[in-house]
């Protein structure tokens, strides 16, 4: 009997979140929080202080290897915060206080050092300074590190993966995917999630599958177990049979098939058989994407996500550091247009910083850029200093009202004052944009075109808050519905806002890098797409091949049709038509 006989066949059903199929090892990744047990020692106090400096060596060692990994990938200003974690790590202070607690209590070093570790986490939290406070997130970091190594786990981390993993995990942060060794990683599945949230973005711009909201996956299965991810149909097959394999082998080519057939329109316009154009553009996170946006003959940049550069740099990166990295994107850019989105922190991607808040109706995006002013103001003086190199335009997240805008606009008046009086060279006429994605906005639209020079709409958070559900939360999921009819008429209404006052109105969630919905945002007269470069040739081969002519009236009928599931099979009939001429499976 063969290995791969002695076990059945198991399917498991999740959300397709990131199309594709992927073959490989299973690795389970378990954000555990971790047990310290508590005991009386039996050895004596020496002996449990050497446990404790062996474990600080070998912390030490794997704490090096990650600067010296970071400066390598991203640099030596990156590499920095690591230094922090050694100066905590080899704290006199508080190895002497865990050695006299091992002495007074009689209990072992884990469940001192645990002790001690969170009283000085209870302190600096407190602590007014926000240089104090963030000591915080390093003492967290260097005590888990430090107690897995005492406790034995020798778990590998999420950033060293074996060659060919798929990881499965019960979610996996933005953080998280800021560690991940992108090369080895083929695929990954977790128990909770929903299609938009920042890991699965992720994934789609890697362009490797995703299957989520499979709730048991990580307790399933077990890592080194063999498995495939199907992330067109949301399926995950565990011990695959030679038969599964070679179903999924045939769709792999079929893939391939057609994305050689996407590609031969990369490099035409993308402009419909009538004749109508519309711009692509890309969504980045930084300057390491330029190439992929390069070879997909991107319009531009619709959308640079600021933060991840934050994420990566587990923290708050320096006005040069930032100034570096945009202007990098905007010398790759060539003239071409960069819309540069400022901190949208908070929801699914908080900082150590401000991990206290992670609710997707908290202190988020510009309104903690408000309420941050330094943060804020550090920002804007990078951008506006990167301006000088490219065609650089500014856009807020998640503005809510005028008010927020005016302040916001405030604030950069003075960074520009500051910034002449320093004699630094920027883009006067920057342009300056809002998204539009809490339906307070899309209800003033009117104000809002009026006082913009472009919007863009963030259906990813647009429907999350139109609908009220959450964005991460698998459990409601199926609400999330881009086709319902109040999503059609907000997003209706809002491209008409904008070209009433001939302010241009951009689309940039997630839905305007699925062909499906091509037809209807090219219909209601989106004047441009921004989405990962990875999807772009499929959404132009869609643009290439429909009429304009077609799309309006289509528009024009599903907005007269009252289920979401109806208006979703009709855009796919209409999708369906331009895919008559693919190769068959
Ligand atoms: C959106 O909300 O659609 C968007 C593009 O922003 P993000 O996904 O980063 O919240
Ligand atoms: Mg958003």
């Amino acid at each position: 009997m063969s290995e791969k006989s002695k076990n059945k066949e198991v399917i498991l059903k999740g959300i397709a979140a990131s199309p594709g199929v992927a073959h490989g090892k299973a690795f389970v990744y378990l954000q555990a929080r971790l047990d310290v047990p508590c005991y009386e020692i039996k050895n004596g106090v020496e002996a449990e202080m050497e446990r404790l400096e062996q474990a600080i060596l070998e912390t030490r060692e794997q704490i090096t290897e990650v600067k010296n990994k970071i400066a390598a990938s991203l640099g030596e200003g990156e590499a920095r915060i690591f230094d922090a974690h050694l100066l905590v790590l080899e704290d006199a202070a508080l190895i002497e206080e865990v050695s006299n607690e091992v002495r007074n209590s009689g209990k072992n070093v884990e469940y001192c050092y645990n002790n001690v570790a969170e009283r000085y986490i209870s302190f600096f939290s407190s602590m007014e300074d926000d240089y104090l406070k963030e000591r915080v997130s390093d003492i967290q970091d260097v005590s888990s590190r430090l107690l897995k190594n005492l406790l034995g786990h020798h778990k590998v981390g999420i950033g060293e993966l074996a060659e060919n993993s798929i990881i499965v995990s019960e979610d996996i942060t933005p953080s998280d995917a800021a560690d991940l060794d992108r090369n080895k990683l083929l695929a990954f599945i977790t128990d909770g999630g929903g299609q938009t949230s920042h890991s699965v973005i992720m994934a789609r711009s890697l362009r490797i599958p995703a299957v989520v909201g499979l709730h048991d996956a990580t307790s399933t299965l077990q890592t080194g177990d063999e498995i495939v991810v199907d992330g067109f149909e949301g399926l995950v097959v565990i011990h695959p049979s030679d038969e599964r394999l070679y179903q999924y082998g045939k769709l792999a080519e079929e893939r391939r098939q057609r994305d050689q057939l996407y590609a031969t329109v990369l490099p035409g316009p993308g402009v419909t058989t009538d004749g109508e154009s519309l711009l692509l553009m890309a969504n980045v996170e930084g300057a390491h994407e330029m190439d992929a946006v390069r070879s997909m003959h991107a319009d531009g940049i619709g959308l640079f996500r600021t933060e991840g550069i934050f994420l990566r740099h587990h923290g708050y990166p320096s006005e040069d550091t930032q100034y570096m990295e945009y202007s990098a994107v905007a010398e790759a850019s060539h003239g071409q247009p960069v819309i540069i989105r400022t901190l949208d922190i908070g929801g699914d991607k908080t900082l150590e910083a401000n991990a206290e808040d992670e609710s997707f109706m908290g202190l988020r995006a510009i309104r903690f850029c408000l309420e941050n002013r330094d943060i804020f103001k550090t920002q804007l003086r990078a951008i506006l200093r990167a301006s000088a190199h490219g065609n650089l335009k500014l856009m807020y997240p998640m503005i809510s009202g005028l008010d927020e805008l005016r302040r916001a606009n405030e604030i950069l008046a003075e960074v520009k004052d500051e910034l002449r009086s320093e004699g630094k060279f920027f883009d006067e006429a920057i342009e300056v944009g809002a998204m539009v994605e809490v339906p307070s906005a899309a209800t003033i639209i009117d104000l809002l075109a009026r006082d913009t020079d472009f919007l863009s709409i963030g259906t990813n958070d647009l429907i999350q808050y139109l609908m009220a559900v959450d964005r991460l939360n698998d459990r409601v999921a199926h609400l999330y519905e881009p086709t319902h009819p109040a999503v059609l008429r907000t997003l209706k209404a809002i491209i008409e806002g904008g070209q009433k006052v001939g302010t241009p109105v951009s689309i940039c969630g997630e839905i305007a890098g699925d062909p499906i919905y091509a037809s209807l945002l090219l219909g209601m007269g989106a004047h441009s797409l921004s989405l990962t470069p990875a999807m772009l040739p499929e959404v132009k081969y869609f643009i290439c091949n429909m009429s304009a002519a077609d799309a309006r009236a289509l528009v024009t009928e599903v907005l007269a049709l009252e289920d979401p599931v109806e208006i979703l099979e009709r855009l796919r009939a209409f999708h369906g038509t331009v895919c008559q001429s693919f190769p068959a499976a």
